[in-house]
């Protein structure tokens, strides 16, 4: 499985315009890792796993063709994973090629309503919709998936996180959530995941416990991969990288690597390519 990271910040990407704290200022100057794009994720060539404002520019920068995409996977419908104009511009009319492969989507309630809001035309841009209630486990080509329930914004109540397996590898982008909740476990026990990705939107900010119900601290992320590893969901063969940065509580990229190291994780990057 390749895994490629198209964006690993949250909503308001690094550096965020509209501010200088300490981490916006040193991307800036800094650049590199330290830049950060609305997250993303393409796994193999033809699996896309959410579709954030900023997927243009990271196909852009990666040299990414969309094209040949026959699957896509939508978490939730923050505008940081579903921007809902970029799949609208997939339209027959706008391209040079005169036929569409079908692009099967799969995604909980509240996203196809974002396609609706939007007057997405299913037809006209090659779609077909897959509505993902959490704990649903369903095929798309060679991939099987298991929507995990997200433990982010319960007022919404159908944001989800996914296990993808390929048939060689399993991978779960743990992003958006905050600690799972109990019934989340028994789908994970034994699991034995190739590569885990996790969030840690709330970075150092390990006080901050309204943002706890939505996302992961550092705290956070160390007693869920504590937890996996209890229920042998993850094993030392287990690749961990983290994602979904914020720049409010977040510290640059060396920092963040370096609070990691110790729980056997790394700072995944924009235009990162994981061969698992
Ligand atoms: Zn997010
Ligand atoms: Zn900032
Ligand atoms: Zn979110």
């Amino acid at each position: 499985m390749k895994l490629t990271f198209l964006g690993t910040a949250g909503p308001d990407q690094i550096p965020s315009p509209f501010c200088d704290c300490r981490t916006c200022t040193h991307a800036r100057k800094n650049r590199g890792y330290d830049l950060r794009k609305r997250c993303s994720y393409l796994i193999n060539d033809d699996l896309l796993v959410d579709m954030g404002a900023d997927l243009y520019a990271a196909c852009s920068m990666y040299d990414i063709s969309l094209i040949d995409m026959k699957y896509a996977l939508v978490t939730h419908s923050h505008h940081d994973h579903f921007y809902a104009q970029n799949i609208k511009q997939r339209r027959l009319g706008y391209h040079h090629q005169e036929i569409l492969p079908e692009l099967l989507f799969a995604a909980p309630p509240s996203v196809m309503t974002l396609l609706d809001v939007a007057a997405v035309n299913d037809k006209r841009i090659g779609l077909k919709r897959r509505p993902v209630l959490p704990f649903d486990t369903f095929n798309m080509g060679p991939y099987t998936v298991t929507a995990l329930k997200a433990t982010h914004i319960p007022s919404i109540g159908d944001a989800v996180n996914y296990i993808i397996d390929d048939g060689n590898k399993k991978v779960l982008i743990a992003s958006d959530t905050a600690v799972y909740e109990e019934d989340v476990w028994l789908y994970m026990e034994n699991a034995e995941l190739d590569q885990l990705v996790i969030e840690c939107a709330v970075g150092v900010n390990t006080h901050l416990e309204a943002a706890q119900t939505r996302h992961l601290s550092v705290n956070g992320v160390e007693m869920m991969i504590n937890k996996m590893r209890e229920i042998n969901a993850i094993t030392d063969h287990t690749s961990i990288y983290v994602t979904h940065f914020t720049h409010k509580h977040c510290l640059p990229h060396d920092e963040m690597n370096a609070i990691f190291k110790n729980m056997g994780a790394q700072c995944a990057y924009d235009g990162l390519i994981l061969k698992i």
